[in-house]
């Protein structure tokens, strides 16, 4: 009996000491099959797993939280885009393809993941990153440079390629066992759709899938108000919509449709011009800080209204301005003014 009560109350004492010992991973999540996978491997490998993701106006939670929620992870999202903006204008390693400064995003998410890993309980971090599988930002350079630059050094993990590089800490102190972890390196991605269908995943993102930055048509305009040192998450948000010109240095944003039409209204702030044909069916222009604009500027800028409605054949038709109605003489010709 004495016995029996021993071995009871060692057993305990083990089962407590491994939870006291227990270490976590916080893992970056962005939603895309490399982030989804890097989670599900860890977790076989003995890991628990907590997510992380983080937001900008030029990629957003949405597909992360779909991820969380397929494989049954608590999620927190960060907002980083006061961080990011200053990278974004003059990254230390350069562009992608488009305005992707893919390198330096790394290593910022990864540096907020460090200084977050108290706060959210966790002790080291994990990535989805795969050896080779983009030529710039997934080389050996790269990922040496993302663990040195962070800060988190050898408590950043890559699950999916963790066998191709040194042992980090939580695989030399056992919190992860590291033979269960993977060898994946290269731009193939057969081993990871293997993985997938084995973890029974079917949805998910491709990879960049969500970002702007990585879209040419979006970042053509970006690029007119990168170095605008107002740029705000509104001239961002706006830029993602409508049609947009320069008419003596304001800038002019003219709906595509109904549905742009009451984001446009929506999004209208104090000091800002709103045109409109009256009493017709129309577009609906925006001119940021258009309150301030000569006469001649929302003139030019009801022209173009009037251009993009169905009525630009018309001639003498009324338009209203905050308050002022007034006539249209026609609409403006297809050139004469740049779209940017
Ligand atoms: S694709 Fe976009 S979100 Fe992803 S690392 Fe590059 S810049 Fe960052």
């Amino acid at each position: 009996m004495l016995e029996h009560s021993r071995f009871a109350r060692e057993s305990l004492n083990r089962v407590l000491c491994l939870l006291m010992t227990t270490k976590s991973a916080l893992a970056l999540l962005s939603g895309g099959l490399d982030s989804t996978l890097a989670i599900l491997v860890a977790r076989e490998a003995g890991a628990s797993v907590k997510g992380i993701t983080f937001t900008t106006p030029f990629y957003g939670a949405g597909p992360a939280q779909a991820a969380a929620e397929d494989i049954g992870l608590d999620l927190v999202v960060c907002d980083i885009f006061d961080e990011f903006l200053p990278i974004l204008r003059n990254p230390s390693h350069g562009y992608g393809k488009n305005l992707n400064p893919c390198l330096d995003c790394h290593t910022l998410m990864v540096k907020k993941a460090l200084e977050m890993l108290v706060e959210c309980s966790c002790d080291y971090i994990i990535t989805g990153e795969v050896l080779g599988e983009r030529p710039m930002s997934q080389n050996r350079n790269s990922l040496d440079l993302v663990s040195s630059r962070s800060g988190a050094k050898n408590l950043l993990l890559r699950p999916l390629s963790a066998k191709l590089l040194p042992p980090t800490l939580p695989e030399t102190e056992g919190w992860i066992d590291r033979e269960l972890l993977w060898n994946i390196s290269g731009r193939s991605r057969k081993i990871q759709l293997e993985l997938a269908e084995k973890f029974g995943l079917s949805e998910f993102q491709t990879p960049a899938g969500g970002c702007l930055l990585t879209d040419p048509n979006f970042t053509r305009r970006l690029r007119r108000f990168l170095a605008d040192p107002d740029l705000s998450r509104r001239t961002i948000e706006l830029i993602k919509i409508g049609r947009h010109f320069f008419i003596e240095g304001f800038h002019v944003v003219i709906s595509r449709n109904e549905t742009e039409n009451a984001i446009l209204e929506s999004m209208a702030e104090n000091g800002d011009a709103t045109l409109f044909l009256d009493d017709l069916p129309s577009p609906f222009t925006l001119v940021l800080k258009g309150i301030a604009a000569p006469d001649q500027v929302l003139e030019k800028a009801g022209a173009l209204t009037l251009r993009y409605s169905k009525y630009r054949l018309q001639k003498n038709l009324p338009l209203k301005i905050g308050e002022r109605r007034i006539i249209i003489s026609e609409a403006a010709s297809e050139h004469s003014f740049t779209r940017i």
